[in-house]
């Protein structure tokens, strides 16, 4: 069910050689945040820096703008209201990128939904749907959008909690008892890799699942979620096939949390200490 083995997890992992520049080590753009939530923002962004990304640029809410750029002087940040009305994302093969959508969105608002759709349609690169988007993405028009995606062979990569997945379900007369069918129908449904996070974490691209369970307790604290967000979002600018990004960047997330929590108790780890433990478990992979 897992055939990621370390040594192979390992060498996933883009290292940046000599001729690296910031956009040879992928563009991330990452659709975050809102009024009411602005750290996902911070978080994803920070996770995406963490795992390597060269260029991180944060499209957001325009109340959230000054909060996420003096979070990290480095973000590149930018107002989601003139993104809405921009050029479109698309990535040349000199510069591969990703759009990560969705951490912080209000998931009943409009605007989540303006902006999901923007990414799908006009993003000529991979794109990850995490937290409010997925209600968007609950929708026949969400799942028209990936399914064209999938027929034009660009990769889409949605990463719900159980209760965002019940959600995709319902629209689709699914059962939610056994996650692992679960993840796997959706997959097929929507022609996107999915992973149905949790204790256990599903990940499936229609063909085959892999089980993630290395993860601990000290997870389950919001926010953690926007960091997976970006960590996955990182590897998919940088060019991993969407599976490969998605079992690399949930199990480097897990390895974290463990360290995190070892030194700081399950009770008191937070969703940044995870961040800050990510360069440990990059270097314990070795
Ligand atoms: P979210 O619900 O979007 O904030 O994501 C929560 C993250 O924490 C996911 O990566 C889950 O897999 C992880 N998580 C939540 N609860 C647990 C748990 N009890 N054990 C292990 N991982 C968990
Ligand atoms: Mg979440």
């Amino acid at each position: 069910m897992n055939p990621y083995e370390s040594h192979r997890l390992r060498g996933l992992l883009p290292y940046p050689d000599r001729e690296a520049n910031k956009y040879s080590r992928g563009h991330l753009v990452l659709v975050a945040g809102s009024a009411a939530y602005p750290g996902a923002a911070c978080l994803a962004a920070l996770a995406a820096q963490r795992m390597g990304a060269g260029y991180t640029e944060v499209v957001t809410d325009p109340s959230a703008l000054p909060i996420v750029q003096s979070f990290r002087p480095s973000l590149v940040v930018r107002s989601d209201e003139t993104w809405l009305d921009g050029e479109p994302l698309t990535a040349s093969p000199a510069r591969p990128g990703a759009c990560a959508v969705g951490s912080g969105f209000d998931p009943g608002d409009e605007r989540s939904k303006r902006l999901l759709f923007r990414a799908l349609d006009t993003a000529d690169a991979p794109v990850l749907v995490d937290g409010g988007a997925l209600a968007a993405l609950a929708t026949d028009e969400g799942r028209k959008r990936c399914r064209e995606r999938f027929v034009c062979g660009l990769p889409t990569v949605a990463t719900p909690h159980g209760g965002e997945a019940a959600r995709l379900a319902k629209l689709l007369g699914l059962p939610t008892d056994d996650a692992r069918s679960l993840a796997r129908s959706l997959s097929l449904a929507y022609g996107i890799v999915v992973v149905l996070k949790g204790p256990v974490t599903w990940i499936s691209d229609g063909e085959a699942e892999v089980c993630m369970d290395e993860g601990t307790p000290a997870l389950a604290k919001a926010g953690t979620g926007d960091v997976l967000a970006g960590m996955i979002g990182s590897l998919l600018a940088q060019a991993l096939a969407p599976v490969d990004a998605c079992v690399l960047a949930a199990t480097l997330h897990a390895h974290a949390a463990r360290f995190a929590s070892d030194d700081l108790t399950s009770v008191s780890v937070t969703p940044e200490d995870v961040l800050d433990y990510v360069p440990r478990a990059i270097a314990a992979m070795g």
